[in-house]
């Protein structure tokens, strides 16, 4: 590798977890959304983001953060068609004109379909979301550069969305990944089939084929590091979640069974874990 060309670093913002505006779960944590995260990842000039958040507010203070990296935010990368990671887009192209937001064409099409009004964010958190949300535009290879260094595209098929990806950034071995892995935080698997966990475990050990040094997760306990092992972690609570699926318990029990199994992970959430 050329000593001459700068390497490239990388920091993560996480947003607190976020009371909701909705009914009382019959189980669990009051109504909140988890603490999600967003990545600059920069070399010494320029930089990249990795998703934009969700709120106003949120993406306000991302946008304050990102200033204080004094780099020429180039790109924005948006990793799946889920509204708690793109929401805050407007916000942030507002700050910086000249950034260009990408994303898949799968990822487009998400966006397009308006998959952030699919789940009813706008009534749980009222007046807090903007208006207009732009699309991303669809990237035309499976990768992009940051001075001159690669950031490859990792499709992941359908995980807790459909056509959903990873961001891997060879150079410092690091995957941000999207919401194919959680961080100690509970999973949305509440929505998922037989056929979708085996897809989600199939795109988590394509993570893990390629040995990262860090993963950045889209949800994590903001308490906890960014290492490479909370992609095995992922797969053992989908696999293990898909055994108490098999064994046909109540809600309840099959709820109950998950937060005693991960009594550490954070948003014990009946939205996440039951749908
Ligand atoms: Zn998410």
């Amino acid at each position: 590798m050329p000593t001459s060309r700068p390497a490239l670093s990388y920091d993560v913002f996480v947003v607190p977890e976020k009371r909701a505006k909705a009914p009382p779960p019959r189980v669990g944590d009051p109504p909140a959304w988890d603490p999600i995260t967003s990545t600059l990842i920069f070399g010494a000039r320029d930089a990249v983001l990795v998703d934009a958040l969700m709120t106003v507010r949120e993406a306000t203070a991302l946008a304050d953060w990102i200033e204080l990296h004094d780099r020429r935010l180039t790109t924005i990368y948006i990793t799946h068609g889920h509204g708690d990671h793109y929401s805050g887009l407007p916000v942030v192209l507002d700050r910086f004109p000249d950034a260009r937001a990408v994303a898949t064409a799968g990822t487009v099409e998400q966006m397009r379909n308006g998959s952030a009004t699919a789940h009813p964010y706008r009534a749980w958190f009222p007046g807090q979301i903007a208006e207009t949300i732009p699309l991303a535009e669809p990237l035309d290879a499976g990768h992009f550069e940051l001075e001159g260094r690669p950031l490859e595209v990792i499709e992941t098929g359908h995980t807790d969305t459909v056509d959903s990806t990873s961001l891997y950034v060879p150079d410092l071995g690091l995957i941000v990944s999207g919401d194919v892995a959680y961080n100690h935080c509970h999973i949305y698997v509440g929505a998922t089939t037989a056929d979708g966990r085996a897809e989600w475990i199939a795109a988590l050990d394509k993570l893990a084929a390629l040995h990262p040094a860090a993963v950045v997760t889209g949800h994590k306990d903001p308490t906890q590091g960014n290492p490479p092992s909370v992609v095995a972690e992922s797969r053992g609570y989908i696999e293990y979640y898909g055994k108490l699926r098999e064994a046909a318990l109540t809600d309840e029990g099959l709820f109950d069974a998950m937060v005693s199994r991960y009594p550490d992970w954070v948003s014990r959430q009946q939205s996440l874990i039951l749908g």
